[in-house]
């Protein structure tokens, strides 16, 4: 899987059709906003792709007993690079949990139900693109920031 030239509207509609299966039966309102479809990002297609579908399972699984259950991605141009904003329906993580978060092997979910690998994956891809991951906890929602460098012109 080479690094290419892949407009971040390709790399969403493959998040989207690897998990409208799940959307759908756990009627889960998805939803992506960005202002340019034709931002480019440099990137190994299906290393990004883990990295939202793994952020995205995650929400799942935090939302599934919710009554409001959305995920939206948005996405801002800075200067020289974007941000990439993963929001759930959920109420935030409480701080003591946060804190673990991004340790290996760390997870709340039942035994067999979470590795507690998959932020740790996130990050590493994410950091293998130059970027980096944080939890932005000052938000009514659960909200994750990726950042990424912009392709350079
Ligand atoms: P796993 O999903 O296998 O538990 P992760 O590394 O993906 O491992 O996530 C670690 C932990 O972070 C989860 O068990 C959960 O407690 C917390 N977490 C991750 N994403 C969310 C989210 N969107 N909402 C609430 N908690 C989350
Ligand atoms: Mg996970």
């Amino acid at each position: 899987d080479p690094y290419m030239s892949e407009s971040l509207a390709k790399l969403v509609k493959l998040v989207q059709d690897y998990c409208s299966f799940k959307f759908k039966k756990m009627q889960i309102d998805f939803t992506f906003e960005m202002e340019n479809p034709y931002l480019e990002l440099e990137c190994r297609l299906s290393e990004m792709t883990q990295v939202f579908v793994n952020l995205i399972i995650n929400a799942c699984d935090a939302i599934k007993d919710l009554d409001e259950r959305w995920i939206r991605i948005k996405v801002a141009e800075l200067d020289d690079q974007l941000e990439i904003h993963v929001i759930d329906s959920g109420f935030g993580i409480e701080a003591e949990v946060a804190d673990k978060i991004f340790n290996p092997f760390y997870t709340t979910k039942p035994v067999g139900q979470g590795t507690g690998l998959g932020l740790s994956i996130v990050t590493s891809i994410v950091e293998g693109h130059q970027g980096s991951l944080r939890l932005d906890s000052g938000q009514a929602h659960t909200c994750f920031i990726i950042r990424l460098p912009k392709k350079q012109k």
